[in-house]
């Protein structure tokens, strides 16, 4: 009896928390999180798991999949050497 309510605890356990990662892990792949969202491929469910949860590693692949959409574009080509202007400072 006391091994199948064990058995049970654990069945419980896996099926309301899937693979966690922290947000080292789930940074460290986002790039190839978002490669596959931007191809269709498969996507980790992880880091998808993680995003819902962390509003920190969210931003970090919003900023992440905009620069890939913008790759995609080839808008990066366009303004890559571009310094923007510094207006110096009046008085210093
Ligand atoms: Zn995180």
């Amino acid at each position: 009896m006391e091994a199948k309510t064990f058995r049970q605890w654990i069945g419980r356990i896996y099926a309301t928390e899937p693979v966690e990662i922290d947000c080292d892990e789930a940074q460290m792949r986002l790039p190839a999180y978002v490669d596959n969202e931007l191809q269709g491929g498969e996507l980790d469910t992880a880091v998808d798991t993680h995003l819902h949860q962390c509003p920190d590693c969210l931003e970090t692949y919003e900023g992440l999949r905009y620069v890939a959409r913008l790759e995609q574009q080839g808008t990066l080509a366009e303004t890559d050497g571009k310094t923007e202007e510094v207006t110096a400072v009046a008085g210093s």
